[in-house]
């Protein structure tokens, strides 16, 4: 079929950090395969690697990086706040005229809520894209009511954890933010900010969440009788969905550089299901000394392991680890986390519970160790271990450290033993439910399906 001369035409706005532009960028692709003009902007000069599809997803930088900590959080905020309201217009103006398809909606990242300001005032419509799972955005958004009619902290956090759509939730399965909202801490303006994605959740023109209905029932359900939600998840490139499309095999746009040298030869030269993936994902910094149990713990296991140890965490690693453990381990600075965890030799990821790792296993049935950091994590992690029953979760000593053997004994209880057994028919059963979700017509989807029509029907 001939497309139309011009298209509607989406400009799809992250905010500039790895696990908000991978999803954002498979949801442009979705909408590119739905006959609509997408065009991605990334705020930061670190970009290195561009997809472009033929006529698929364009791709715009603007040079603004993502925080790193040389002022205060909330001054970062303030000025990334300023920059962007300032520059949309005049993106929208300069795409809408370049391309010969006039920008009809901006699909910005929920921790920019003020877009939909810029979109109303363009005349533009606004959907916003959530990128953690749907337990926490019940989580945040109660959070958010809850302040609104200034109920105490103390309240908050029992009636949070106690909120029928949810798993129970012991305090330290609460997002970090929340955990420590009780004293003013350092992380009251990142509470400030997950909360404040909800500042006009009931405005927008669309919400869409990272997440499928299958994985998240209750609390799809709970959050769709505030208003309508539209789950799209699983947002992972479509070839390790349904193996068909190999050209969508990646995310697209990354702020970092896979050292890949000798990976895949490493990972073939294994035995199937023989390898642990160790990754924390692009934001966390763990300690030297559970960097060094971590090592330790690896090494106790007896597997074979592939780590992430990012650039700047490589300092932490101990003397010799990485010459010492070659041929059983190898260490990089990034890798391509997919092709990774869809490699036949891998038996299991120990990771740091990012939404996007946490999809990514649960969609490629790879069972998990789940070691939370900070934001999201604990949630994800308890989902993990005691609803979804696709890993296990370590436990940190009195120190907060969790130790070499706690490490050695979750790896081999999920590489091991009628326990591993079990979590490997879980995994498989989520991995199914997940690539359901995403086929044609599947519940997510119909979703994009029904947001591409109703743009393409708007904009004739
Ligand atoms: N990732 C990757 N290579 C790595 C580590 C991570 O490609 O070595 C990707 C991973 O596949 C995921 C994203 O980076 O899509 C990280 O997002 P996540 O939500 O898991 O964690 P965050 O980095 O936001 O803490």
């Amino acid at each position: 079929m001939e497309k139309q001369n011009r298209m509607s035409h989406v400009l799809a706005i992250p905010i500039p950090a790895q696990g908000h532009i991978n999803p954002m960028t498979q949801f442009s692709k979705r909408l590119a395969s739905k006959e609509l003009q997408v065009t991605i902007v990334i705020f930061s000069s670190k970009v290195l690697k561009h997809t472009r599809r033929p006529g698929s997803v364009q791709v715009v930088t603007i040079d603004f990086d993502g925080y790193e900590g040389k002022i205060s959080l909330d001054d970062y905020l303030r000025q990334f706040r300023a920059t962007v309201t300032r520059k949309l217009p005049e993106l929208v103006a300069e795409l809408s005229t370049s391309s010969g398809h006039p920008i009809s909606c901006l699909l910005y990242d929920s921790h920019m809520p003020w877009v939909l300001e810029t979109a109303r005032q363009l005349g533009l419509i606004g959907a916003s894209l959530f990128t953690q799972s749907c337990a926490v955005d019940t989580v945040y958004y109660n959070i958010h009511e809850m302040q609104q009619k200034k109920i105490p902290p103390e309240k908050l956090l029992v009636t949070v954890s106690r909120f029928p759509s949810l798993a129970a939730l012991e305090i330290a399965d609460l997002p970090s933010f929340v955990q420590g909202m009780e004293s003013e801490s350092e992380y009251s303006s990142l509470l400030n900010q997950v909360v404040g994605q909800f500042s006009n959740f009931k405005d927008a023109d669309w919400i869409f969440v990272n997440t499928f209905n299958t994985l998240e029932e209750e609390a799809v359900n709970w959050l769709a009788s505030q208003r309508s939600i539209k789950p799209i998840g699983p947002m992972i490139p479509s070839f390790y969905l349904d193996r068909q499309l190999e050209d969508d095999k990646e995310y697209g746009p990354s702020l970092f550089k896979p050292n890949l040298d000798g990976c895949n030869e490493w990972l073939d030269s294994k035995e199937t299901g023989s390898v642990v993936y160790v990754s924390f994902g692009s934001l966390a910094a763990l300690g030297g000394e559970q960097m060094a149990e971590i090592a330790w713990g690896l090494k106790r296991s007896g597997c074979c392991f592939l780590w992430v140890v990012r650039e700047s965490e490589r300092k932490k690693l101990p003397i010799n680890f990485a010459e010492e453990s070659s041929g059983n381990g190898l260490i990089v600075t990034w890798s391509q986390q997919l092709e990774v965890l869809a490699h036949r030799s891998v038996g299991c990821f120990m990771t740091h519970c990012g939404w996007n790792s946490t999809l990514e296993a649960l969609s490629l049935g790879v069972p998990m160790v789940a070691m939370p950091q900070w934001t999201d994590q604990p949630t994800n992690a308890k989902y993990i271990a005691d609803v979804w029953q696709v890993g296990v979760r370590v436990k940190a000593n009195e120190k907060g450290i969790v130790t070499k053997e706690e490490v050695e004994g979750c790896i081999r209880e999920v590489m091991e033993g009628e326990r591993g057994n079990e979590i490997r028919r879980n995994s498989e059963k989520w991995m199914k439910l997940a690539q359901t979700a995403a086929d044609e017509g599947g519940s997510s989807d119909k979703n994009i399906t029904e947001f591409a029509a109703d743009l393409a029907r708007k904009f004739h």
